[in-house]
Parts: structure tokens; sequence; C-alpha cells
């Protein structure tokens, strides 16, 4: 590693972890039981997977690169409990597991992110948690609490579903080719504590879209262009960065009950 003979695609993202004590690092941070379930998303040349295949019950990884879909294939040909994946992760049927308590891990593209977190939040009832290398600043705007510029989708979909938590900084020097930004270990642990108090998950989902769309705007006119509201019922006059997460959840429960119409 990094093999001479594979040339790194940009367009998939292809930065490969060369590190291997920061790839020990990645998997000593999981704790992983024999017992475990571990869909790795993106694992390029093996790296990660070498080193989680042998602690745990069953592997499933998932690569969209046809190349090194097949070198992985080969790799792991003797393995009984891996599974190797040629797809779209985005495109990959998640419903097919049966077990619950699902590990996802991997160091992903950058630029796909926030779908991939959010297609594992719909998921979530399968997932115990994920653990991703992302950009430093994705990181930051995670973890990051309400009244910062940071704050918004990212935060309040991460919050709502999951307890989050930067593990670790990565330097981008342990990556081939090296990436222009830095990267951190992130990972949410799933959690129903908030969740279970939403009334509609897809309205709660949509309202907080809409409005950190508008992020400028109050609450009472970024919704308006969307919902037919009866003004005068409360405080619609914060900005989507003021509210917590339990205001958004009683936000999006009270729009829930007032929505006459809904347009779109
Ligand atoms: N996890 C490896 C590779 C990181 S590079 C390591 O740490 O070294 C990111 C990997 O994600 C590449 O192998 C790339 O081909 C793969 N990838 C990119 N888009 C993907 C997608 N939509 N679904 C699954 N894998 C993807």
């Amino acid at each position: 590693m990094p093999r001479p003979d594979i040339k790194p695609k940009q367009s998939l993202g292809q930065n490969f972890l060369t590190d291997k004590n920061i790839a020990l690092k990645i998997v000593h941070s999981l704790q992983l039981d024999k017992e475990d379930t571990v869909l790795e998303i993106g694992p390029g040349l093996g790296v990660l997977t070498k080193i989680v295949q042998p602690k745990v019950r069953k592997l499933v990884a998932v690569e969209i690169d046809r190349n090194l879909a097949a070198m992985l294939e080969e790799q792991f040909s003797e393995c009984p409990n891996c599974e190797i994946v040629q797809s779209d992760f985005l495109q990959y049927n998640m419903s097919d597991f049966k077990e619950k308590n699902i590990r996802v891990i991997g160091n992903i593209p950058y630029n796909i992110t926030s779908p991939i977190l959010f297609k594992i939040i719909d998921n979530r009832s399968a997932v115990k948690d994920l653990t991703m290398l992302i950009q430093k600043e994705v990181a930051q705007r995670i973890v990051t609490r309400p009244n910062t510029k940071d704050y918004g989708i990212l935060a309040v979909f991460s919050q709502t579903f999951a307890e989050v938590k930067i593990l670790m900084h990565v330097p981008s020097t342990v990556f081939s080719p090296k990436p222009k930004v830095e990267s951190s270990l992130v990972r949410w642990v799933f959690t129903e504590e908030y969740a279970q108090d939403i009334l509609d998950i897809e309205l709660f989902k949509k309202i907080v879209r809409q409005a950190f769309g508008k992020r400028r705007k109050m609450l009472r006119n970024s919704l308006r262009e969307f919902f037919e509201l009866n003004t005068g019922i409360f405080d619609y006059t914060k900005r989507p960065e003021q509210l917590d997460i339990k205001e958004w959840i009683g936000f999006a429960n009270k729009m829930k009950a007032i929505i006459p119409v809904q347009k779109e």
C-alpha cells in the first residue's frame, strides 16, 4: 500500500488510508465483539476490512469500483464470514439485513457524506452505530450546538437520532493521494431517546430542511411558503439556529397539529 498498479479515481473520492497505526486505532475504537456484524462502506484496498474481518461474525463490504471490488473478492475469497458487494452504497438495499445492531464503518468519499448519513439514519432500526472518517469541518457541523454558525441540518438530524462524538482528528498525510482537507473520525450511536417523541418523522425532517434552507429568516416566514400557517398560535419568531433538539421536536409536533394544508 499504496499499490502502484492502482490509479486512484478522484471522481470516486479515492484517498486510501496508508497508515497502519491509524487503521488499527480506528478499528480498536469500535471495541468489536465476535458476534458483531459489520457493514463497511467503500473498503477500497481493504485496509480496514483486513483488520475487522477476523474479529467479527460477519462482514459486508460495499464498494462501487468494479476493479477494487473484484480485487477484494479475490483477496477475501477464502473468508467464510465476508461478503463483498459491488454496488453504489446509496443504491444498496439495507433492509436485506436480518441483523439488528449492525456496526457501520467507512472511510468514505467526502462529497457523499450527507447522503450516506441520511441513508443510515433512515435505516437506524438495524444499526447500532456508525463510525466514519469525514472532513474535519463537516465533523464540526455534526457535533456543534445551537446558536453557532455551523448549526444546521447535519447537527439537528445527527443529534436527534444519535449521540455524536468526534473520536480523533486525522492529518491528511495518512492518505494516498493526500486530500486537500483534514479529517476526523466521528461516531454516531443511535438512540430513540429523542426520536420516540416525534409524531411524524417525515414532517419533522421536512420542517428542519425547509427552515435551514432559509436560515436567516424567522421560522414563521420560512415555513409560510410551504404550509398554510394559522398565525399567532405560538412563537415563530425564532430563527432555525436557535432551536435545540427538544425545541425542534416540540415545534414539529405542534406544526403537525395545526397544518390544515400541505402544499408541494
Ligand atoms: N476505506 C478505504 C478506501 C477509502 S477511499 C481506505 O480507508 O483506504 C473511498 C472508497 O469509497 C473508494 O474505494 C471508492 O471507490 C469508494 N466509493 C466511492 N463512492 C462509493 C459509493 N457510492 N458506494 C460505495 N463505495 C464508494
